[in-house]
């Protein structure tokens, strides 16, 4: 028999066709910088020390699926929407002023060409180069900002919850011009080589909004976005941090066909709830393990997820959230080592 690739297993699990064992994809990024010793920093404006780094995380490590990206998407699309960054010299950029103060303000955010817009060329060209060299043996998985949580970056998480109860048009139109960007970064990163698409929505989790507002400012928008990847024939998934319990069923009505579930979550409850309908992945803690745990810790974490949600297929082994950039690769490791060894389908 010929050996699956990570691709054949990864599309088997979306499908609900048991694959040869579970897929493993922890969600690493720059992480994968210690196996380069490239600067975190160093790597944010070359696309090919980021490639490289990328590419000798899932080379070394063997696990199914690559992110390709270094920081996050959110960034990217703020600072080219206007928003004032700071660039620390041991960390990612982060946004410090916001471009939205109020309706009035909304005439003047522009929706980006991603093609020419701020330093998104440089993570296009990074999504580029890690294609050419893993072709469709190894699917690459791109974040896509959720528009909701864009929107926070925009005019500020604080100024977006009050909107959410006091001035729900506010929020319409600012996710309008959200959901426009987001669908055009989706187009550019499916044309650079993404197999996933993968809108990720923080600001959207129950534990910052309720499901109402969820399913009434947050979904329709998602939908919109993810129907771009549909359209394009690649794979929709949904990354919603912190405790999404209650939103099971709603995160599926967003057309995702792979629900990336935060540690916070009951995997168990959650697979019954939603495990028929839609591929689930998680969910070790990637700070309390991941980051601080021993190998032995997170491989017992990580048979637990397995028991709890690999029957019948549809689970991907991973991380609940992003993965810190000083966790362990040893850790690492050991949730790929326990797909391998406990992950059988017979
Ligand atoms: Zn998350």
């Amino acid at each position: 028999m010929i050996e699956p690739t990570a691709y054949d297993r990864v599309i088997a699990a979306v499908r609900g066709e048991p694959p040869d064992r579970v897929p493993v994809i922890p969600q690493i990024t720059y992480t994968t910088a210690q196996l380069t010793g490239v600067g975190l920093v160093e790597a944010l404006h070359s696309p090919e020390k980021t490639a490289k780094a990328l590419l000798a995380g899932q080379r070394e490590l063997g696990y199914d699926a690559i992110y390709a990206g270094w920081e996050s998407s959110f960034n990217l699309l703020a600072e080219a929407m206007g928003c004032s960054m700071r660039y620390p010299d041991d960390d990612v950029p982060q946004v410090t002023g916001h471009i939205v103060q109020g309706s009035s303000d909304l005439d003047k955010v522009p929706v980006p060409d991603p093609e020419n817009a701020g330093r998104i060329p440089i993570h296009l060209e990074t999504v580029k180069l890690v294609k050419r060299k893993v072709g469709d043996k190894v699917p690459i998985f791109c974040y896509v900002p959720g528009p909701f949580t864009l929107a926070g970056q925009l005019c500020g998480v604080n100024k977006l919850m009050i909107a959410t109860i006091r001035d729900t048009q506010f929020v319409k139109d600012l996710t309008r011009i959200t959901t426009e960007a987001s669908m055009r970064y989706v187009e550019a990163n499916i044309a650079a080589g993404a197999d996933v698409i993968v809108a990720a929505d923080p600001t959207a989790s129950s534990s910052l909004i309720s499901p109402k507002m969820f399913k009434t400012l947050a979904l329709p928008c998602l939908k919109e976005v993810l129907s771009v990847a549909v359209k394009e024939g690649v794979i929709p998934s949904l990354h919603v941090c912190g405790q999404t319990t209650p939103i099971l069923e709603l995160m599926c009505d967003t057309g995702a066909k792979i629900l990336e579930i935060d540690h916070l979550v009951d995997l168990g409850k959650a697979k019954q709830e939603v495990g028929e309908k839609v591929c689930l992945q998680g969910n070790i803690d990637p700070t309390d393990l991941l980051l601080t745990g021993t190998p032995k810790d997170v491989e017992q974490a990580a048979r637990n997820c397995i028991q709890q949600a690999s029957l019948g297929g549809r689970f991907i082994l991973s991380s609940g959230c992003e993965i810190p950039p000083a966790a362990p690769l040893p850790n690492i490791r050991a949730m790929v080592n326990a797909a391998v060894r406990y992950g059988k389908y017979e």
